[in-house]
């Protein structure tokens, strides 16, 4: 049972903290390192005096849940109910979902979920096809409204307006519509509300990371963001539409 909150807190790391090893429970020196990356917890052990490193582990997710807005309890590196409960809200709405489970996890395409949630954009926006046009928010399907937010407030917080112009990220380029895949018979991520186009004119359909304005090294924080909440990018995935974050797994 215990491996299982080991395994759990792993996820967390896996999806916020860099942690690149195996969920299995196990608390290696990977997943040592990712814990201690994580911001607050070193603050923590000073209050809580020195921790085991399965707890230091487990304080780590409280810590990353904590800041992404879910109740854990006490910080004090216990997987508790409470913890449990957290976790299992923030894997509802930030894990990569499965193309298997779609239909399941959000109702058909098209549906009124697919357009329930609102993203409120933290920088100048404007519709790519329509540069008079401002984009204040937009509407997504209601359970990846919040796991999106998060991911522009930490872009916000990593580039100038400078720079979130230069990378062509004030160009909104679209979220729902009901369309089926580009070139294809099945319905696009952008059906169900789970994905948002930027800047299409400069990273085309079919255009590499040798074109692509979002391929570029200075892009890769935008890139983390997405990837931090559980998002795909295509890009970087596949090396196509780099235009493309969605909030399923390929
Ligand atoms: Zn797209």
């Amino acid at each position: 049972m215990y491996i299982d909150r080991l395994k759990n807190a792993q996820r967390v790391l896996r999806a916020s903290a860099g942690y690149r090893g195996a969920i299995d429970g196990k608390v290696g020196s990977k997943t040592l390192a990712s814990a201690w990356r994580v911001r607050g917890v070193d603050a923590l052990e000073e209050i809580l005096g020195p921790l085991a490193p399965d707890r230091r582990v487990v304080l780590a997710a409280q810590v990353i849940l904590d800041g992404a807005g879910f109740d854990v309890g006490v910080l004090d590196g216990f997987w508790g109910p409470q913890t449990d409960a957290a976790f299992l809200a923030w894997r509802g709405e930030a894990m990569p979902f499965r193309q298997a489970d779609m239909a399941e996890k959000f109702g058909p395409a098209g549906s009124a979920r697919c357009t329930a949630g609102v993203v409120r954009v933290p920088w100048r926006m404007v519709l790519a096809w329509d540069g008079a046009e401002q984009i204040t928010e937009f509407k997504c399907h209601e359970l990846v409204a919040a796991s999106a937010q998060r991911a522009f407030d930490r872009i916000a917080a990593a580039y100038s307006p400078v720079q979130i112009r230069d990378l062509g990220l004030h160009l909104y380029g679209g979220c729902f519509n009901y369309r089926t895949k580009r070139g294809g018979t099945s319905l696009s991520t952008h059906a169900y509300g789970l994905a948002i186009d930027f800047d299409p004119a400069r990273n085309r359909l079919k255009w590499g990371a040798d074109r692509a304005r979002l391929a570029q090294r200075d892009a890769t924080p935008f890139w983390q963001a997405w990837e931090a909440e559980g998002w795909t990018s295509l890009g970087r995935a596949r090396n196509f539409d780099w235009m493309h974050v969605q909030a399923v797994a390929l």
